[in-house]
C-alpha cells in the first residue's frame, strides 16, 4: 500500500475548490496541492490503490465543469511553474501551471509567440489549455492550440511518468483499423468540435497526443508542456464593422475571409448592451460588431487591406 499523501480538508478549503468558472457546485472530498511530479505521481499511485478519484484543476477558468468534482481536486496552477524559452527552436518549455500570458511575456522579446490566444489567458494554464484544446479570436487563421503542443510530460492512471511527442504513435491506446475506418466515416466534419475525445483527428494522426489533447484531465496528468512557437507580424491593423441586422454576416464574412484575417470577433446585441451598460455610445440601431484583425508584413500591407474590408 502506497503512503497516505498529504491532503487538505478544511470546509473553507473544499467550499473554495468546489466551483469553477462553470454554473456546477460540488463539494470535493479533499484538495491535493502536489510540488513535484515525484509528489503527484505518489499521489496518483495512492489513489489507483484506495480507488479515489481525482480531479485534475488548473486556473478553474473552464466552464465545462471538469475542474470540479466530488474526488480529490489536484491543484496543479501552483507547483509547476519552470518556463525556458528556445528561440533557435522556436519552442517554449513551461511547466503545468504556467500561463498563456507569462509564456508570451518570456517569448515576446525574442520576436516570438504562441498564436492561440483564449480571451482567458491571463490565467489559464498550459495544463489546462491543452486538457481544453483551448482557442481564441486568433484560431481562425491558427486553429486551436492542438497543433501548436509538440510534446507533454504525463502522469499516466498508474503513477507511470512518460513523455508523449507528437509522431511518437498511439501509446497504450489500440484502436483497430475498423474502428479508425468508423471514425471516419461518422465524426462530425465541423471547423471546431469540442465534444469528447479528439477520436478524429486521433483515428487520423495515430498519435497519443491527440487523444491526450481535450481530454478535460480524464486520462492523464499533464505535468508539461512543449509549446511550439511563431515569429510575430511586423504589422497590425484592424477594423470594426458594425451592422443593422446579423443576418448581413452571412454575406460579409466570406468576403472578410478571403481577405485572409488574422482574429474575428463578434460582438452581439447582449455584449453591446454590456458595453452601453459601462457608458459607451454606440450608433443607434446597432445589432452587432464585428471586429477584424489583420497581420501583415508590412504597415502598408496592413493599411490596405484595410481599406478593403
Ligand atoms: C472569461 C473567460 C474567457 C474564456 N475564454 C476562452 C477562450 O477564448 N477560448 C477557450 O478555449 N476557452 C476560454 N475559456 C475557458 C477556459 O479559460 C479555458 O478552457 C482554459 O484553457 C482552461 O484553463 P484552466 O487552467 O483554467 O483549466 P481548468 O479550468 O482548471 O481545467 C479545465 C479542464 O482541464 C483539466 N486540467 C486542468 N489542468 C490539467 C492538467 N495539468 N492535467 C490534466 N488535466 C488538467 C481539468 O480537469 C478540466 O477538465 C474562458 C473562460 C473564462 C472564464
Amino acid at each position: 500500500m502506497t503512503a497516505e499523501p498529504s491532503l487538505l480538508t478544511e470546509s473553507r478549503i473544499r467550499a473554495a475548490y468546489s466551483e469553477g468558472a462553470g454554473i456546477y457546485r460540488i463539494l470535493p472530498r479533499a484538495v491535493a496541492v502536489p510540488g513535484s511530479v515525484a509528489e503527484l505521481a505518489a499521489l496518483v499511485r495512492w489513489a489507483a490503490d484506495t480507488r479515489a478519484p481525482l480531479v485534475p484543476r488548473g486556473a478553474g477558468s473552464g466552464m465545462a465543469g471538469g475542474n470540479v468534482g466530488r474526488g480529490v481536486i489536484v491543484d496543479l496552477s501552483q507547483g509547476f511553474r519552470a518556463l525556458t524559452v528556445d528561440p533557435a527552436r522556436r519552442l517554449a518549455r513551461a511547466g503545468a501551471s504556467v500561463t498563456w500570458a507569462e509564456i508570451n511575456a518570456a517569448a515576446r522579446g525574442l520576436g516570438l509567440r504562441l498564436p492561440p490566444d483564449p480571451s482567458s489567458g491571463a490565467f489559464a494554464t498550459s495544463g489546462g489549455m491543452v486538457s481544453t484544446n483551448a482557442a481564441g479570436p486568433r484560431s481562425l487563421r491558427y486553429g486551436s492550440v492542438r497543433r501548436w503542443i509538440d510534446a507533454v510530460e504525463i502522469v499516466g492512471a498508474d503513477g507511470e511518468i512518460r513523455v508523449v511527442r507528437r509522431g511518437g504513435g498511439a501509446g497504450p491506446w489500440h484502436p483497430a483499423p475498423e474502428t479508425r475506418h468508423l471514425v471516419d466515416q461518422h465524426f462530425p466534419k465541423t471547423r471546431k468540435n469540442s465534444s469528447g475525445y479528439a477520436l478524429d483527428a486521433f483515428a487520423q494522426s495515430g498519435d497519443e497526443l491527440d487523444l491526450l489533447i481535450g481530454s478535460e484531465g480524464t486520462l492523464a496528468f499533464i505535468t508539461q508542456v512543449d509549446w511550439r512557437l511563431e515569429p510575430i507580424f511586423p504589422d497590425v491593423a484592424g477594423v470594426a464593422l458594425g451592422f443593422g441586422e446579423l443576418e448581413a454576416l452571412s454575406d460579409t464574412v466570406p468576403y472578410l475571409l478571403a481577405l485572409n484575417p488574422s482574429a474575428v470577433e463578434l460582438l452581439d446585441r447582449t455584449i453591446l448592451s454590456f458595453v452601453e451598460a459601462a457608458g459607451v455610445t454606440l450608433p443607434a440601431g446597432l445589432a452587432c460588431l464585428l471586429l477584424v484583425e489583420f497581420e501583415r508584413e508590412t504597415a502598408m500591407a496592413a493599411r490596405g487591406v484595410v481599406g478593403d474590408a
